[in-house]
C-alpha cells in the first residue's frame, strides 16, 4: 500500500544508509533529495578521498549536550560494523594515518556510486531535485510537501543534515520540520572551520604554512591547544590544527568571549633549545640584518611580524644581546593572533548542536514525541572530530533507523 511507504528526507550519508538498511528489511522506501545528485558532501569529503571512518572510535571524539545518547548509539557499532556494511555493498576500506579509514579506491565517488547502486538494487526509489518544503502529521499518516508535489507515508525519516556547507546542500530545513513536530534544538555553530582575524599582518603572510602548535585563549584563559599545520590566509588562519580548535572558538565567540591564539611556530624545539640554537648562530662580527638572519629559521613573510611583536630594538646580528634574543624566542613561540570570527557555515565541514537528543530513542532513532518519526546523522546534536568521526556517526545512526 502507498501509505506504508517510508519517506527519507535527504540522500546524504545517513539517508542513504537508512534507506538501504530499511529496504533490505523489505520496507518500501522513497528517498528525496533536493540536489540534482545524491551525496554531494560525500563526494568532496576527505579532499575527494572520503575519510569514511576511523579505527579508533571513542566517545571523547564525539560532542553533544547529551553524551549518553551518543554513547548508546555508538555502543556495539564500532568500525567493524561500518566496514561490514561497506563490504556488503562491494567497497573495501584501507587505513591511513591516525586510524583514518578510506575506500580502497581512494575515491569518494566510489562510495557514492556503490551506495546508489545498492540502494536501487534493494528497491529504494531515489528522487533528486525534490526539495521538501513542509511536513504534517494527520492521525497515523505524514504528509510531505515537496517541490514535486505532496506525498504521504507512515514512517518519516529526517536526514537532511546541518547548515554546514550550504553550497553542497547544507540546510536548516530539517530543524524547521522537527520543531514543527515539537522537538527542541541545541544551538548550532560552525565547526571544523577556518578562523578570521582583523589583524592587518595576516594578509602579508597569506600562503605561509608551518607545522606549529596553536593555543586557544578565551578572555585570557587557556582553553585548549592543537598541533598541526597552520596556514595563514588573507582572511586569517586555516590548517588542520586550526580546524581542530575551531569548535571551541565558534562556541566561545557565540558567547561573546574574546578569543586569541598563541602560535608556537617551532614547537619541536623547547624555549631553551631554541634559545641555545639562536645563541650559537650569533656572530659577533656580523652586521647581517636581523631580517636576513632570521630567514635561517623562519619563513621570510613571518619575520616582520616576529620583529614587531617581539619589540626587538636591534637591527643587526652583532647587536643581538641575550635580552633581545629572549624577546625573539618568546615571539616565535607565542605569536599572538586575535580571532574576530569564523568563516561561518559556508566554510564549515559540520555544525555543532541540532535536535536535542533527549527527545530521541538511541536504539531506533525514533522520536520520543512523535511515533514513526525518525532522525539520523548530523541533524542531531552530535558532531565529531576531524578524522572520519562525523561519517561514522552518520552511517551508524542511519543503520539504527533501518534495523
Ligand atoms: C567539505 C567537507 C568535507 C568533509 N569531509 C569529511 C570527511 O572526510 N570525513 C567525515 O567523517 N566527515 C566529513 N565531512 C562531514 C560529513 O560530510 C557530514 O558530517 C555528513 O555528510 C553528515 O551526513 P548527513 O547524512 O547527516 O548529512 P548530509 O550528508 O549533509 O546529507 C543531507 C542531505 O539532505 C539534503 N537536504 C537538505 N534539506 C533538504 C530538503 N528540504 N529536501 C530534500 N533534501 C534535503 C541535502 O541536500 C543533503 O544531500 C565533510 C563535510 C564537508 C562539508
Amino acid at each position: 500500500m502507498h501509505n506504508e511507504k517510508m519517506i527519507i528526507i535527504g540522500a546524504g550519508a545517513a539517508g542513504l544508509v537508512a534507506a538501504i538498511c530499511s529496504a533490505r528489511l523489505g520496507r518500501q522506501v522513497l528517498l528525496l533529495e533536493q540536489n540534482n545528485k545524491i551525496g554531494k558532501k560525500i563526494l568532496v569529503s576527505g579532499n575527494g578521498k572520503c575519510n569514511i571512518g576511523n579505527k579508533y572510535i571513542a566517545l571523547h571524539r564525539f560532542h553533544s549536550e547529551n553524551p549518553v545518547f551518543a554513547e548508546e548509539v555508538l555502543r556495539g557499532y564500532d568500525l567493524p560494523v561500518v566496514e561490514k556494511f561497506f563490504t556488503s555493498i562491494g567497497l573495501e576500506l584501507v587505513e591511513g594515518k591516525e586510524g583514518k579509514m578510506f575506500p580502497m579506491s581512494l575515491q569518494a565517488s566510489s562510495v557514492v556510486e556503490l551506495l546508489e547502486y545498492e540502494a536501487k538494487r534493494v528497491g529504494v526509489e531515489i528522487v533528486c531535485d525534490c526539495a521538501v518544503t513542509g511536513i504534517e502529521k494527520k492521525e497515523q499518516d505524514f504528509t510531505v510537501e515537496t517541490s514535486q508535489g505532496s506525498m504521504t507515508c507512515k514512517k518519516l525519516v529526517i536526514t537532511s543534515g546541518s547548515p554546514a556547507a550550504p553550497q553542497l546542500g547544507g540546510s536548516n530545513a530539517g530543524y524547521a520540520f522537527a520543531t514543527k513536530m515539537g522537538h527542541s534544538l541545541i544551538p548550532r555553530h560552525p565547526s571544523l572551520v577556518q578562523l578570521c582575524s582583523d589583524e592587518s599582518w595576516v594578509k602579508g603572510c597569506a600562503g605561509v604554512k608551518v607545522a606549529g602548535l596553536a593555543k586557544l585563549y578565551a578572555n585570557g584563559e587557556h582553553i585548549t591547544e592543537k598541533k598541526g599545520d597552520l596556514l595563514f590566509t588573507n582572511y586569517g588562519i586555516s590548517g588542520l590544527a586550526i580546524l581542530d580548535l575551531s569548535r571551541e572558538v565558534s562556541t566561545r565567540l557565540a558567547n561573546f568571549d574574546y578569543c586569541e591564539l598563541s602560535l608556537d611556530l617551532i614547537p619541536e624545539l623547547s624555549k631553551e633549545k631554541l634559545t641555545n640554537l639562536l645563541l650559537a648562530r650569533v656572530k659577533k662580527e656580523s652586521e647581517k640584518p636581523l631580517t636576513l638572519w632570521l630567514q635561517g629559521i623562519l619563513n621570510k613573510k613571518l619575520i616582520p611580524v616576529i620583529l614587531e611583536q617581539s619589540k626587538c630594538k636591534v637591527c643587526t646580528e652583532d647587536a643581538l644581546g641575550r635580552k633581545e634574543l629572549n624577546k625573539l624566542v618568546h615571539a616565535i613561540k607565542n605569536l599572538k593572533l586575535s580571532i574576530s570570527d569564523t568563516k561561518g557555515f559556508k566554510g564549515a565541514e559540520v555544525a555543532t548542536g541540532g535536535i536535542d537528543t533527549i527527545e530521541v530513542n538511541a536504539q531506533t532513532m525514533e522520536s520520543k514525541l512523535v511515533p514513526n518519526l525518525y532522525f539520523a546523522g548530523e541533524i542531531l546534536d552530535v558532531d565529531g572530530d576531524r578524522g572520519g568521526f562525523n561519517f561514522h556517526f552518520a552511517w551508524v545512526s542511519g543503520m539504527r533507523v533501518g534495523t
